[in-house]
């Protein structure tokens, strides 16, 4: 085994006997096969978009295959295997197609050399021999002969294709497709295929990942509020009620919808969880009055948080970790998430709500949840909360009652010195407006920030996702202020890392040309030091120091 793929990878180099996040060998290797088989049909289905015999159907497939391995979705070996075989079986239909189709066009056969990966047979379906297959084509399979730098690189495009691949099956749950975005993952499998890569091209593939992982994100936004509505600042509690309740973790919208209709009069209580904490700021989720509160802290807490909430716990995205025993009769999961015996709630039925009723059963029977925390959290500064604020932001800033602009966004994880986050947060002057997005803002989320001339000093945008709000919002603030670009901004980019979905954000500041991007707690293990000193050159990425030493180099940074 040898992942690092997030940034828990072990000791910052990787995991090689079991994940840190609970991924055993075998899932492990059957993930390295998945990535294989689906760059086998890439080098396909990449060439056949000219014959235009890519079907939907595969696209949405290729997009959820991806989705299934970024960092926390799904543990199920069974799962891997059913995604494998499916691969292989669409490879060679369209392969098929494909062929027949050049040698019409061209008047002769199809004879570019094939690599393994497009050719790969087995005999049965069967979890052991993938395995041993998945062991012979793993990360490290062609680092000798890429060298490190590309070999990163490389892997930093797979991964910013998982990240893209999660973010197209949420959009297609709200019913939103970009066919440039699916045509891109087809292009950016098959392109590491090619027998020979080059560091500019790689780096222009990475930039386009940035682009249309900004734009997935615009989109998703985008049917978010024209399905709920606008986000509001809305105060959330964080305390316990006294009926039985459902936890929801994750980032799916709709199915908190679907579950809140499901129990609006059944006498039980939602709560949200990490980064679902932004459904309460939307006016279509707000108006349940059963939506009461979010409980704990983010994902990483869950093992000894998910006990105490005494009702059924529903994951819906990337969030899950091995359940523990006091729990694991009340985990269910949905969407793309799967941990081998967990229950698992099927898609919903076009035109149908998801059907929830196996866990409002559950809910019914149980004790309402421990006290867990209290106090409560506004969130809800989507696009719309920010321009409201913009006239006065910018007059603060001419006047220097706001010296800095700090997007401080990302995930939280278990890595000790996350906490430097917390101490950021809590140590930068009263003069400096903190914006964030994702659930890395839980280790500071109780803090008195204070305001600024009425403007409160932490807007929180919502989810990880949510980000691109704030970078609309800037990039409108630089222009009403006659800025060329939002780089011409007061602003520092601290990006907490930790899996596909926050590299694909570190993309897209890649693809905005920032100016300085700081990322930790530690840099991602798969760039080489050459790759890190290019990235430094080109786009001041560094990683963190301690508080002090990044606050003062934070505010005297032109
Ligand atoms: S996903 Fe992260 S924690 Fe899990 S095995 Fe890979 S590097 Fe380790």
């Amino acid at each position: 085994m040898f992942c690092y793929h997030c940034q828990e990878a072990k000791k910052n180099i990787a995991c090689d006997t079991a994940g840190i996040c609970g991924k055993k060998a075998d899932v492990s290797s059957l993930q390295d096969l998945l990535s294989y088989t689906l760059k086998g049909l890439a080098f396909y289905s990449a060439q056949a978009q000219e014959y235009d015999l890519v079907t939907l159907k595969t696209d949405r497939f290729m997009a959820k295959a991806l989705f299934a391995m970024v960092t926390n979705v799904n543990f199920s070996p069974d799962d891997f295997v059913a995604l494998i075989d499916e691969s292989i079986r669409r490879r060679d239909s369209i392969a098929k197609k494909f062929r027949a189709a050049f040698q019409l066009k061209n008047k002769q056969e199809y004879n570019q050399t094939i690599p393994e990966a497009a050719s790969w047979q087995y005999p049965t379906t069967d979890q052991k021999e993938f395995v041993s297959k998945g062991e012979s084509v793993g990360v490290k399979a062609d680092f000798e002969l890429l060298g490190e730098d590309i070999h990163g690189l490389l892997e930093c495009l797979i991964y910013a294709a998982k990240g893209l691949g999660s973010l197209a099956i949420h959009n297609l749950e709200i019913g939103q497709e970009d066919p440039e975005l699916y045509a891109f993952l087809h292009q950016a499998l098959a392109y590491t295929l090619k027998p020979e890569h080059n560091i500019d091209d790689i780096l222009a593939m990475l930039n386009k990942s940035g682009q249309l992982g900004l734009s997935a994100m615009n989109q998703l936004n985008k049917a978010n509020t024209e399905t709920f509505g606008e986000p509001e600042p809305t105060t959330v509690h964080l305390d316990t009620w006294d009926k039985p309740g459902i936890l929801v973790s994750g980032h799916d919208l709709q199915d908190i919808e679907d579950l809140l209709a499901q129990t609006a009069d059944a006498g039980i209580d939602v709560y949200t969880h990490a980064e679902s904490i932004s459904a309460h700021a939307y006016p279509a989720l707000k108006k349940y009055f059963n939506l009461v509160a979010n409980f704990g802290g983010a994902w990483q807490d869950q093992k000894t948080q998910f006990a105490k909430f005494n009702g059924p716990v529903l994951v819906t995205t990337n969030s899950i970790q091995q359940p523990k025993k006091t729990y694991q009769e009340k985990i269910f999961s949905t969407g793309m998430v799967g941990w081998p015996g967990v229950t698992h709630i099927p898609d919903r039925k076009p035109g149908e709500r998801k059907d929830f009723s196996e866990i409002i059963e559950l809910a019914k029977q149980s004790e309402a949840p421990t006290a867990l925390t209290e106090g409560q959290f506004t969130t809800g500064y989507g696009y719309q909360a920010l321009r409201e604020l913009s006239d006065k932001i910018i007059e603060c800033l001419n006047s220097g009652a706001i010296k800095k602009l700090i997007v401080l966004v990302g995930t939280d994880g278990r890595h000790k010195e996350r906490n430097y986050y917390q101490k950021l947060a809590t140590t930068l002057s009263s003069d400096t407006l903190i914006f964030t997005a994702g659930d890395c803002k839980f280790r500071f989320m109780q803090h008195d920030f204070g305001d600024i001339n009425g403007i409160p000093r932490l807007l929180d945008a919502g989810q990880s996702n949510d980000y691109c709000v704030i970078i609309r919002f800037l990039q409108d603030l630089a222009k009403q202020m006659g800025l060329s670009d939002m780089n011409q901004l007061p602003v520092s980019f601290e990006l907490s890392w930790f899996e596909q979905k926050t590299i694909l954000m570190m993309l897209a500041l890649f693809s905005l040309n920032v100016k300085q991007l700081r990322i930790g707690p530690t840099l991602p293990p798969f760039f080489s030091e050459n790759i890190l000193t290019l990235l430094k050159d080109k786009y001041g990425l560094i990683g963190i120091d301690d508080v002090e030493n990044d606050i003062a180099a934070i505010m005297d940074a032109s």
